[in-house]
């Protein structure tokens, strides 16, 4: 049976990006030995490296100045490499969930913290508004899409001070402004490819103003930048992949089409969720819902079925649409490589669904 794969991360690649990892696993680039025992600094690695580096640049149309490094360490990481390269007085940051709340907490670790606005007291069911960034701050960090809670930022924040943004979980799916940003990182696993790379994009001349603070070599993004992120071996394999997802999301047309695509799907399930008789979204307010992770729950009446609605779904190949343990429920996310075809499989099963009940 085909299966529907809506798991939050990891989560589901291209077709084409598996096949061609599967294969590469057996015979990489016609060397005859498997990606995963091939030097990094072979030729042929090189240019996988370079091919995915430039692919980035070209689909996010990012101008000169910035790099694009791939590292290891989770999003998580970033977290912390962000303040220790951009931080030594203040930093505004915006909490819209527990990885917002994750990057705040390293944050202090390195200078003064201020939280322009939370939405912690609702259980991060909408987007704040209406917050200013504190005067003086070296930047403004907020997370594009709330992978846990379901709502997202589409559009780059008016500050007059720079934008550092986790686009873990939608980077891809939209244009971003570079003029107003000196950082961007993601996680690939939501995406781009397996767990184990992160993607970050940051901008050469913000870098080097945190005072004489000593930065560990590792955690220096400057050393990633001097040696083209091979200072020490780079996820080989996940870097690949990532490889094969970007030349995916060319051939379909880049990023363009990937909105298209991904503001249809949401759009669509979105409007099964708003005319059920058994579901409702768990965002306040439709302006904030996320188009990659939405985020739905039984009405207050039919609580007791939603434990039956996820086997209901399973038997027909639906999986990973069960919701993040903070806000129960349901959570289906949509990434790129997810078709809607599995959109309107799960549509349909809410329908059958309801007409049991
Ligand atoms: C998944 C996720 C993270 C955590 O990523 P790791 O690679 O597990 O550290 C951080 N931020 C967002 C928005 C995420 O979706």
């Amino acid at each position: 049976m085909k299966k529907h794969n809506f798991y939050a991360g990891p989560s589901i690649l291209s077709e084409y990006t598996i096949k061609n990892t599967a294969e590469a696993i057996i015979n990489f680039a016609g060397t005859g030995l498997s990606i995963l025992e091939v030097s990094h600094r072979s030729k042929e690695f090189q240019a996988v490296i370079d091919e995915a580096t430039a692919l980035v640049k070209e689909l996010l149309e990012i101008p000169e100045g910035f790099s694009v490094l791939w590292l290891g360490g989770g999003a998580s990481m970033q977290f912390c490499m962000i303040p220790y390269n951009f931080l030594s007085g203040k930093a505004s940051y915006l909490d819209t969930g527990t990885w917002a709340s994750n990057a705040i907490k390293e944050a202090r670790t390195f200078g003064e913290v201020e939280v322009v606005a939370s939405s912690k007291d609702a259980n991060y069911t909408y987007i704040p508004r209406g917050w200013k960034v504190a005067e003086g701050s070296q930047y403004f960090h907020y997370t594009t899409n709330n992978t846990i809670y379901g709502t997202e930022i589409r559009r780059d924040p008016e500050v007059d001070v720079p934008l550092i943004a986790d686009m873990s979980s939608d980077i891809f799916s939209r244009k971003i402004d570079w003029s107003k940003y000196i950082a961007v990182y993601a996680g690939a696993q939501k995406n781009l490819a397996p767990a184990g790379v992160t993607l970050v994009i940051v901008r050469d001349d913000a870098l080097g103003h945190v005072g004489d603070r000593a930065i560990p070599t590792m955690l220096d993004y400057r050393t990633h930048i001097k040696k083209g992120s091979m200072f020490n071996t780079p996820p080989v394999l996940p870097i690949f992949s990532a490889l094969q997802t970007l030349r995916y999301y060319k051939s379909l047309g880049g990023i363009p089409e990937l909105e298209r695509r991904d503001l249809a799907k949401a759009k669509a399930l979105y409007d099964a969720i708003d005319s059920s008789r058994l579901f409702q979204g768990t965002v306040t307010d439709p302006a904030d819902r996320s188009i990659m992770n939405v985020c739905f729950v039984m009405r207050p009446e039919y609580k007791e079925l939603e434990a039956e609605f996820v086997s209901f779904c399973a038997e027909r190949g639906i999986v990973g649409i069960k919701g993040h343990r903070s806000v129960g429920g349901f959570r289906a996310s949509l990434y790129n490589a997810l078709p809607m075809e599995s959109v309107q499989a799960l549509i349909e099963a809410m329908k059958d669904f309801e007409y049991k009940h």
